[in-house]
This record gives structure tokens, sequence and C-alpha cells, in this order.
């Protein structure tokens, strides 16, 4: 059901879809709204109509709803997981870990709620005062994949509703059952009806109509480099504003570095989590020709203790690919990556015969001296694929490491301090990690450069930038 001015509706029309377990897809495992144009405009409005109390509302007032919320998150975490790893697949330990964080980030925002909104600013005139203050930024869309199908609108909804705004939510169409239980934590907390309204259906409809709508004063988006540059350019025809977060095609560099042990099993955990299917995934290893031989043969090892399975069984490290979409799609990098002549270290094929009734199960795979100018190596594949490329030195690595159109994520694993000032320095991405892989923190800011991302940084204090509008306020006593 969708939900929209607190009241549980079906789509306007009467259509529903069905979502399946990738673990087996034959299992069905429920039927949600196949949304209109009549239900996303249903649903701005009741949240344009929600946005001017629940921006009078006390930010301190809001924020202790975020932390009712944040409390009913960690309190459902079992229960919540167990709906990740069903629709989305992932191992039962990582979806834990996404509640987790998504509680984590919910209380970083209730607390940006009691926070100054504003300066002072001395006037150039006597008797006059001058000071900003952040207001509102109005209703807002939240639209989101489907790889975090929780912290991905707990990051959005979060700081929309701590800086005052109204949210329509749109999920990702694989992972709708998460968001109707996210629907009924923010109800439980006192979200006010109307505040938050969720719209379950395709992107093409549901997406695309709630980008047009004029009432819709910001989106953020997380998804694709190729959905985003439709978002930004619908968005600026009618001056919206945007916050992008898309695709990336991170590079763990490898250069004197005197732990390969550590580099080795960092980098297998950043590559492989959520079957390499995450953002800021370790996608490519750039390696110096003197430490090359050491490394690949530890990240062989490392990967080769993958177990994967069903993620709702115990011992499972990594589950199926989200669909057979996803399958398909590495299914064919690897075909390529063969033809081309890359070897194929570890993996390299689907781990069932029928992955329609078995499970979208692939081998977690690794290639050996991978060109620069290969797809593998530029290309965001959204799996797990690793291709190592061989280079001469650190000066060329970080040209390689800074030769895709992606910017989001980039780590280096070295011994020597000079390395990590110039690499922080010279790679363009938005978030640096050194000697360990690309995991964010719950109150750091986050984002990418190039095609990673526009917009405001989600996460942290700089989402407000998003959220809100400056206003300054002049006064003659
Ligand atoms: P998509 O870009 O395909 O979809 C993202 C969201 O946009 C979904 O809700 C989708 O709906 C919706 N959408 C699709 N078409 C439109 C449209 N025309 N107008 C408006 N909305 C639309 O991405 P995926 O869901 O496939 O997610 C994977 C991608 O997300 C990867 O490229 C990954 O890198 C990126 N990503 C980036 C992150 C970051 O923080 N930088 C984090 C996580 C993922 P529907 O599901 O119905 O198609």
């Amino acid at each position: 059901m969708n939900v929209i001015g607190g009241a549980q509706v079906a789509a306007s029309g009467g259509a529903w879809y069905s979502i399946r377990n990738p673990a087996r897809p034959e299992e069905c495992l429920g039927e949600f709204a196949n949304s209109t144009r009549a239900d996303v405009d249903a649903a701005v409005g009741a949240a344009a109509a929600a946005a001017p109390a629940w921006a009078a509302i006390p930010g301190p007032q809001r924020g202790s709803l975020l932390f009712r919320f944040a409390e009913l998150l960690e309190a459902s975490k079992n229960e919540l997981a167990r709906i990740i790893t069903l629709e989305q697949g992932k191992a039962l330990a990582e979806s834990t870990g996404e509640v987790g964080r998504a509680a984590a980030e919910a209380r970083f925002m209730a607390g940006e709620a009691s926070r100054p909104a504003g300066s002072v600013f001395p006037s150039d005139k006597p008797g006059s005062t001058c000071h900003t203050v952040a207001e509102p930024l109005g209703t807002v869309a939240a639209i989101c994949p489907w790889n975090f199908p929780v912290v991905t609108p707990v990051r959005k909804i979060a700081p929309a509703l701590a800086w005052g705004n109204t949210v329509v939510f749109k999920p990702a169409s694989l992972t709708p059952w998460s968001a109707v239980y996210l629907m009924q934590l923010l109800e439980r907390a006192g979200v006010p009806p109307g505040v938050v309204n969720l719209v379950t259906g395709s992107g093409s409809i549901v997406g695309d109509a709630l980008i047009q709508d004029r009432r819709v004063h910001g989106i953020s988006f997380t998804g694709s480099t190729k959905v985003g540059t439709h978002v930004y350019e619908t968005a600026a025809r009618r001056l919206a504003r945007v916050q992008l977060e898309l695709g990336g095609k991170n590079p763990a560099v490898v250069a004197d570095c005197d732990d390969l042990d550590l580099a080795a099993r960092e980098i297998v955990a950043a590559a492989f989590l959520c079957s390499g299917q995450r953002c800021t995934a370790l996608s490519r290893v750039i390696v110096t020709d003197a430490q090359a031989d050491a490394l690949v043969e530890r990240v062989v090892s490392h990967v080769n203790r993958i177990a994967v399975g069903d993620g709702l069984e115990p011992g499972t490290t990594m589950g199926p690919l989200v669909s057979e979409t996803q399958f398909r799609t590495v299914a064919e990098y690897v075909r390529q990556g063969v033809a081309s002549g890359c070897g194929v270290l570890t993996g390299g094929h689907p781990l069932t015969d029928n992955p329609q009734r078995d499970g979208y199960y692939y081998a977690p795979t690794v290639f050996d001296r991978v060109p620069a100018d290969s797809p593998l190596a530029l290309e965001e594949i959204f799996g797990p694929v690793l291709p190592i490329l061989r280079v001469r030195d650190f000066d060329q690595a970080i040209a390689v490491a800074n030769g895709t159109r992606y910017g989001l994520a980039a780590s280096l694993f070295t011994s020597r301090a000079s390395f990590i000032d110039e690499f922080s320095r010279r790679v363009e991405a938005g978030m640096i990690h050194v000697n360990h892989g690309t995991a964010s923190q719950p109150h750091v800011p986050f984002g990418g450069v190039k095609d990673s991302g526009q917009g405001a940084c989600s996460i942290g204090p700089t989402a407000r930038e998003f959220f809100t509008n400056v206003k300054a306020i002049y006064v003659k006593w």
C-alpha cells in the first residue's frame, strides 16, 4: 500500500506488482502498489499541505521524534534486517549492520534539529543588526536505489524532517517492502500524517512525475549516473535543487605497503560486500609491479574464503545478485573481459545452472593484468568482479586512478607517509581512505565529484545545505 496523508491507499489504477526473493526467484514475497501519476499528484499534495504545520514545530521537538524513530529502528533490527535480506539478497549480518547504521544516522540528524539555525553578522550601520536563518526548503522527493533499502531512505528522510521539510518517498521497485516497514516506524515515532508519504512503483512513471512536479522544491536522488543526469536536467528546467549520489569506479591503490595481508583483507571486504553492489565498493585494484604478485596471491586467497549462499543461512558471507538484470550484466562484463584476453584468477561463472529457479548467484571473480582502457577497468559493473591493474610506479597509479569518469571514493594502502598526502591531494574523489577499505561513518560528509555526484554532501552537517534555504535578515532598530 502507498501511504498518502497518513492513510494506506492502493494505487489509483488498482494495479499491483509482485517482488521476488533473489535467492529463490520463484518465491513471491508480496504485492505492492503499482502507482500512477495521479498517486504522485495526491502524495505531493499531501506533503505540500502538511509542510507549514511541520515547519512550525520547533526543531528540538522534531528532533525528539527522530530520536524515537532511531530507537524504533534499533528495536526492529532483527525483523527489518530479515526483510532486507529477503528482498535484496545481502547476507543477514550486513542487513543488520545496515539497520544499525540507519539508526545512527537518524540519531545524528535528531541532534541537528537542536543546533543553531543561523549566524549573526556585525552590521556596517549603527543601530542595525544582520542575521541569517536556515529555513526548510519545503517539500522534497527522496528517490532511492535497491542496494541499501533502509539506510538510503533514512539518509534522506531524517535530515529532511530535522530541518522542517515534508517528503514524498519513492523506493526502488525491487525493494518496496523495507519502505513500507520504515513508514510504519515513522508513524509509530509520532511523525504526523502527510509529513512523509510513500509512493511505490516504477521510476519512469512515479519517479518522473515527482521530478517534474513544481510543488517539489528539491530532489534527493541516489542511483545510477544515467538516471541522475535525467533528474538533473529535468530539475534544472524549473530550477529545483538537487542532491545526486551516483555511481563509482573506486580504486584501491597499493604502493610501498608493508602489510599486504591487511591490504588484501580490506580490499576483498570492500569489493565483495553486498555482492559488489555498493556505490562505494572498491571496484579496481591498482598495484605497482613490485608488489603485484604478492598482493594478487593474498587477494585470491581471501576471495576463495567467501561463502556464497542464501543470505538468511548462517555462515553465508555473500548473497545473490539482486535481480536477473544485474545477474546478466555481470555475466556479460565477465564474458567481454575473457574474450578480450584478461586473465581470470578465480570465479568467472554463475553458481547455478538455472538462476531463475535457484537464485542469482555469481562466483566472486578476480581478473589480473587488466588494461587501463578495458571496460572492466572503466565502467561500473556493480557486481562481484574485481579487476587488478598493474602499474610501474605511484605516479602512474594516480594517473590510472583518475582515468575514469567517476570520483566517489578511493583507497590507498601504503607505509610511506609522503604518499598519503600526495594521494589525498591528487586523487579526484569525494572520499579518501588510507589503509582501510571504502567505509563511511554516520556523521561524516559523504559524496562524490565528476560523474559521481552533484549538490550538497549527504550524511553529517553538510546535508543542511540541501535541505534548507538561507534567509538574511537586516533590521534597523
Ligand atoms: P537507478 O538509477 O536505476 O534507480 C534509482 C532510483 O531512480 C530508483 O528508485 C528508480 O526506480 C528511479 N528511477 C528510474 N528511472 C527514473 C526516472 N526516469 N525518473 C526518476 N526516477 C527514476 O539505480 P539502481 O536502483 O539500479 O541503483 C544502482 C545505482 O545506484 C548504481 O549505479 C550505484 O552506483 C548507484 N548508487 C549510488 C550511491 C551513492 O551514494 N553514490 C549509493 C547507492 C547506489 P525503479 O527502481 O522503479 O527503476
